[in-house]
């Protein structure tokens, strides 16, 4: 199985479930670059704590532009609407690919571990994506069990970045809008 990573905290949680796999880290969808470099470096670490065996996916201007026109129509509706359905099948569409490519029989993503993502909606973006390329998507809620408690307790024992925004720069302005507090009290705290 090949599976899409969002994020290393997600990816701890997805772990409780899944250790049986290859991981896809693959998201032109986070912004801005120092934001997924600090993501990357995370899955890099549970990588090698874990022994996974990890792919990094491209993460390049043209790549951005390629997702940024997927969901440019989209992109004022918030976090839940048809702008996150579009980026998660576009996230999922490529892993489809990359384990029809290298021969797996099924596909999955740690966002089925993230608190704040629709089961449903992702789970129904993976059985159009299975339809079309033949790769099973392996669904399941990853959270379940006590999965997200160890997740947090590990990421905190690894000392692992935990991203406060979902990834895109939408999220970002949608987080400062609701949290304008804590934000300006972040940019204080690094002059
Ligand atoms: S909020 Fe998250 S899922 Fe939605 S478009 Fe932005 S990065 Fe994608």
């Amino acid at each position: 199985m090949l599976i899409h990573v969002c994020c290393a905290p997600d990816l701890l949680t997805t772990l409780f479930h899944v250790k049986d796999a290859e991981f896809f880290f693959y998201n032109p969808n986070i912004q801005p670059p120092l934001e997924y470099r600090k993501r990357e470096d995370a899955v890099r670490i549970v990588a090698s704590y874990f022994s996974l065996k990890v792919i990094f996916g491209e993460y390049s201007v043209d790549e951005v532009k390629r997702w940024y026109s997927i969901v440019r129509d989209y992109r004022d509706l918030g976090e839940g609407s048809e702008r996150c359905r579009r980026c998660i099948s576009f996230l999922l569409e490529r892993t489809a690919q990359e384990a029809l490519k290298r021969g797996y029989n099924f596909f999955s993503t740690t966002l089925l571990a993230s608190p704040k993502k629709d089961l449903s909606m992702i789970e129904e973006i993976g059985r159009v994506l299975e339809k079309k390329y033949g790769v099973v998507f392996y669904f399941k809620n990853f959270r379940k069990k006590g999965a997200y408690q160890e997740g947090v307790r590990l990421s905190r024992e690894l000392g692992i970045y935990r991203q406060n925004y979902c990834g895109c720069v939408f999220s970002l302005l949608e987080r400062k809008r609701r949290k304008p507090h804590v934000e300006a009290s972040r940019e204080n705290n690094s002059l």
